[in-house]
């Protein structure tokens, strides 16, 4: 393994038939996996092997500009709306159709896929009829039916699941103390990315805590599961703090590039948007959503520790009655985490959960 790939931890099976595959590529592949496999990072490590003028020796000059997400020749197409539109599907086709600015070759990185909807005919016009000059790298989460005929005609690429262990491992190479980084790798339930952030997110501790400390304060009183309610939305609003703090880094620096190449070319941008503004929508969008899911992700976190604490005591219960109530307490969270998808009310849905349990603790 080169320096590329370094940042695609556990996906050894994808980095070798990547790497394999960067010799003669194929003109679309397929990245398949949940969120936070590593995929974006797989993308952009060989993006710079088909372009390195050396092979992928992740070093040079191309190498570094296409990880830095600068290579004019590398772009990626960020959807605006909640799912990909044919607008967008039609930027492809008019991206993919342009000769590439420096070498021979041009990656088109496609994210989130499996949103692709009514755009899917579009894009498989695009994909079917390539430019010569064009790779295209598809993502998705998983591969829905609009996607199905997309998929067959892209090798596809598959990045399992990460293990705790191999998150916990990354987390240790980056200096997390080990404890920490095995309790991380849990909370983010084999998301690198978010065990990342919540490495640096001084809070995480405070938060866990929180949820930890739920059962012992249930009394079976509706206003006290109310109390708590608001309190533990209360931390998932402020849990959005240093994704905040990132996004705005992010937006400074695309203001920068703007200005940057509006003064070296007197343009910037794609599909028509020009000038200090272009990316600036798909940017805020793109945040928008990010602080939506980050909310998800962190009830679904809190929700993962304190069926922890209910699974403890299922464990060591030395009564049927106990046993019971602990089960069924190990339940009724489950039951709330896989109806969040499509359950915006997160906080009435939290209270009547914990009215549930605290009734629960007072009859058991
Ligand atoms: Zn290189």
């Amino acid at each position: 393994m080169t320096a590329l790939f370094a940042d695609v931890p556990g996906q050894h099976r994808a980095v070798a038939a990547l790497t394999a595959a960067a010799h003669r590529p194929v003109h679309a592949y397929l990245f398949a996996g949940p969120a936070g496999t590593g995929k974006a990072a797989a993308a952009r490590s060989f993006a710079a092997m088909l372009l390195c003028p050396n092979g992928g020796d992740g070093t040079c000059e191309t190498c570094r500009r296409v990880l830095a997400g600068s290579h004019p020749d590398v772009v990626t197409v960020e959807r605006e709306g909640a799912f990909i539109t044919v607008e967008a599907a039609r930027d492809v086709a008019r991206l993919a159709a342009r000769s590439p600015v420096e070498g021979q070759r041009k990656v088109l990185i496609l994210p989130d896929f499996h949103l692709v909807r009514e755009a899917g005919p579009a894009l498989l016009k695009t994909i079917e009829e390539p430019p010569a000059s064009a790779v295209f790298i598809v993502m998705a989460e998983y591969v829905p039916p609009e996607l199905i005929t997309i998929a067959s005609r892209c090798v596809r690429v598959d990045f399992a699941p990460l293990a705790p262990a191999t998150v916990t491992a990354a987390l240790v190479a980056e200096g997390v103390s080990p404890d920490l980084a095995e309790e991380l790798a849990v909370a983010a339930g084999g998301r690198l990315d978010r065990a990342r952030m919540l490495a640096a997110d001084p809070e995480f501790e405070a938060r866990r805590r929180a949820w930890l400390s739920v059962p012992g304060r249930l009394d079976g009183r509706g206003h006290s599961a109310a109390v708590l309610a608001d309190e533990l939305v209360g931390l998932l609003d402020r849990s959005v703090a240093p994704l905040k703090a990132r996004q705005d880094q992010e937006m400074a620096e695309l203001e920068a590039r703007n200005a940057r190449a509006l003064e070296v070319n007197g343009k910037v941008g794609r599909g028509g948007r020009g000038g200090l503004k272009a990316g600036v929508r798909e940017m805020e969008d793109r945040h928008k959503r990010e602080v939506r899911r980050q909310r998800t992700d962190e009830l679904r976190t809190g929700l993962a520790i304190l069926a922890g604490v209910y699974r403890d005591r299922l464990a060591s219960a030395s009564t049927p009655g106990a046993q019971r109530a602990a089960a069924e307490a190990v339940g009724l969270i489950a039951g709330l985490g896989a109806a969040l998808a499509n359950n915006p009310g997160e906080l009435l849905a939290l209270q009547a959960l914990l009215a549930r349990l605290g009734r629960q603790a007072v009859t058991a």
